[in-house]
């Protein structure tokens, strides 16, 4: 069985890269989708982040402010590094567990961990290997402002608060450009499937 994380900086296409993989069969853990879940409203961990960040951000009791919590943490580094922690544990339990569950069933090919924050948590031991996802700057600047309704310093804020693309270049196994369109991204990923699996 081979483990490959999937990683990049905000508004590289990570999302777009699993959900082809996804559409192609493979098995992909969504890290987004589960920390999204682990703070829906009334769940326990909503009350634990209202414990250590306070309750402004929360709309009521047992409901987050996602976008209260996020401009809290992204302006001061301690507290990001807290959130981090937090919500890393949980999610990597709940990585380690679906890696277990998939094992189990008797499966053997080649399975996908979509984590954003991979090498600023530490899960890069969970992956064989890891494929980098990376576009020109001001490539992913106008997509995240598009997608998201932010301003060009939001997403500056949230670009410098993550490691620098260089260094997640220089630790990972294979890079995926996307700085063109989605059908040149299709071939890219197609092309490194066809390099690691022999089914593709
Ligand atoms: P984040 O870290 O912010 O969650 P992400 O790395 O998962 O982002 P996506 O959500 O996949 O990135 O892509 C960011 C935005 O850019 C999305 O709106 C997506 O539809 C769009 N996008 C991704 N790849 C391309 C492409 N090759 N051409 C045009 N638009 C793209």
């Amino acid at each position: 069985m081979m483990i490959i994380g999937i990683t990049g900086g905000i508004g590289a296409g990570k999302s777009t890269v699993s959900s082809y993989i996804a559409s192609l069969g493979y098995p992909v853990f969504d890290a987004d989708e589960i920390s999204r879940n682990l703070t829906r409203d009334g769940s326990p961990v909503v009350d634990e982040l209202a414990e250590e960040f306070g309750e402004e951000i929360l709309d009521r009791p047992g409901v987050l402010n996602r976008k209260k919590l996020a401009e809290i943490v992204f302006a001061d580094r301690e507290k990001n590094n807290r959130l981090r922690q937090i919500v890393t544990m949980k999610v990597r339990e709940a990585a380690i567990k679906w890696i277990t569950e998939y094992r189990k069933s008797g499966n053997y090919g080649i399975i996908f961990l979509d984590i954003p924050l991979l090498f600023e948590t530490g899960s890069e031991d969970l992956c064989g290997q890891v494929w980098f996802v990376t576009a020109d700057e001001e490539v992913r600047r106008q997509r995240v402002m598009a997608r998201d309704g932010a301003t060009a310093g939001q997403v500056e804020k949230r670009m410098r608060s993550q490691m620098p693309e260089r260094e997640k270049a220089e630790r990972s196994n294979e890079i995926i450009d996307n700085s063109r369109g989605v059908e040149e991204l299709h071939q890219t990923v197609d092309a490194l499937l066809k390099k690691y699996d022999r089914t593709f």
